[in-house]
């Protein structure tokens, strides 16, 4: 049987990154067998559908390489794959289970609604819906709906008994029948329910392997009740934890990591944000950390997603792009640079800005970063750290003699280029008799207020001769 999952988003224009992570998971489980990835567009809430939302979905996709083999865009042979297209199908469906007793017409007004929610409010019990339609004669039906009264079809769950299923990372799974509610399948609207377009899409597109968040875990029992009584096969169900954030709170749209084009946009690598994600709340066999996307697919193994939640971690994150930072062409580093500086300090020279940008490819761990650690090219602000000037403190002849001679050097170096000014560092060193960290060390806080950054003669070369003298004096 061939391996079929899907990624199903709401076409919302937004993708958090815990959705982001199902489409991953869902695409290592079925590339592992070779499989396919479908997707599919769940826009029966028209509330929320966003214009321009499936183009948004395909490119990050794309941009994260995660091909799709079927779905709205590129077709395939289970279409359409947008549930908004699919109303007949669901409508046919809905009838054939009513028929079949397992759905029921429901004419219950949002008023008696009301009043059921409020008394199970104050019994301070979970509110479910009593059954009141569940008995209707075929007459009664057909009279209410000849005299235009709106309805809605329920799924007609057991009374008794128990629906139990097992889940790849929660186990064995068990749910009392008569605790389960007598959900809403097709809305007054004629639109379906989610609960219902899931189930009815999942069986037609051959979805072998459904796998979604938790908040889905305790609907799924009502799930398999509609796959048994259309006997339907069932998929295996593999439901992830929450993503956390740093408070143990559900990761919200107002987290600064939450969405992913906005990790995008602040320069995160595509492929090494993939690479974080698939570690949040799974862990390889091996210790190994970095993967490429290839090596996930082989690696990858549901059975190793950790039930609790998973706890977003920038600094993570951060460690895992830092990676795939290091790995970028000088091109591809400055395309998720330069726009970052630009709008920071204003238009600057490609050739200034491009080595600039490559003596910091070592120190970043994404593009935007970019704009706070070369703070010094652009502003007059120069602070000198605390353990800097701890240094200086230590053995402050020495600095004065260092500092002076290259003061003295600097001022007359008429060629400015990096092979230069490494030539004059040396000399430098040779004049004062002083060599290492005592030379390089002074000179790197001078020039830069800092005792951490990229090659020295790099930073004095783009710092440009003025500014290196200005900062010497304020020492
Ligand atoms: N449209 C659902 C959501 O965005 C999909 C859940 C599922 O994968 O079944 O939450």
């Amino acid at each position: 049987m061939k391996i079929r999952t899907r990624f199903a988003p709401s076409p919302t224009g937004y993708m958090h990154v815990g959705n982001l992570r199902s489409a991953i998971f869902g695409y290592l489980v079925c590339k592992k067998e070779n499989g396919d990835f479908i997707l599919r567009i769940e826009d029966t809430d028209q509330t929320r559908t966003v214009p321009g939302a499936t183009e948004f979905i395909y490119n990050t996709l794309k941009l994260c390489g995660l091909e799709i083999d079927e779905g709205p865009l590129n077709g395939g042979d289970y279409g359409p794959y947008i549930q908004s297209e699919r109303l007949h199908i669901y409508d046919k469906y809905a009838k054939e289970l009513v028929e079949k007793g397992g759905a029921y017409h429901c004419f219950c007004g949002e008023d008696r609604l009301e009043e059921l929610r409020k008394e199970a409010e104050l019994k301070k019990v979970p509110f479910l819906y009593d059954g009141h339609c569940r008995n209707l004669s075929k007459e009664e039906i057909n009279e209410k709906i000849k005299n235009g009264e709106k309805f809605v079809i329920r799924q007609k769950i057991p009374k008794e008994g128990t629906t139990e299923y097992e889940d790849v990372v929660y186990g064995h799974m068990s749910f009392q029948n008569n605790l389960l509610e007598d959900q809403v399948l097709i809305k007054s609207d004629r639109y379906p329910t989610y609960n219902f377009a899931n189930v009815i899409d999942d069986h037609l597109m051959d979805i072998t392997h459904v796998i979604r968040g938790n908040e889905y875990l305790t609907a799924t029992p009502k799930y398999n009740l509609l796959y048994d009584a259309f006997g339907f096969e069932k998929p295996t169900y593999i439901h992830l934890p929450w993503v956390v954030d740093e408070n143990h709170k559900k990761l919200s749209k107002r987290h600064g990591a939450a969405s992913f084009m906005d990790l995008y946009e602040a320069g995160y690598v595509p492929q090494g944000v993939v690479n974080y994600l698939t570690l949040l709340g799974w862990s390889p066999e091996t210790t190994q950390e970095i993967f490429s996307l290839e090596e996930l697919i082989q690696a990858f193994d549901p059975h190793r997603i950790n039930k609790s939640p998973a706890v977003f971690d920038i600094k993570k994150l951060n460690w895992v792009n830092a990676h795939y930072i290091k790995k970028l062409s000088l091109d591809e580093l400055y395309v998720i640079t330069y726009p970052h500086l630009v709008r920071e300090y204003g238009e600057i020279d490609e050739e200034w800005s491009k080595h600039l940008i490559s003596i910091y490819q070592n120190h970043i761990h994404y593009g935007k970063e970019i704009v706070d650690v070369t703070k010094i090219f652009f502003t007059k602000e120069y602070n000198i750290s605390d353990e800097a000037e701890e240094f200086l403190n230590e053995d402050k002849e020495t600095v004065k003699k260092v500092l002076n001679q290259f003061e003295t050097d600097i001022n007359d170096l008429s060629d400015w280029s990096v092979e230069k000014i490494t030539e004059l560092i040396k000399e430098v060193g040779k004049k004062v008799e002083v060599k290492g960290k005592m030379l390089f060390m002074t000179i790197r806080i001078a020039v830069s207020g800092e005792m951490h950054g990229p090659e020295l003669p790099d930073t004095i070369y783009l710092l440009g001769k003025e500014k290196v003298l200005e900062n010497l004096k304020k020492i």
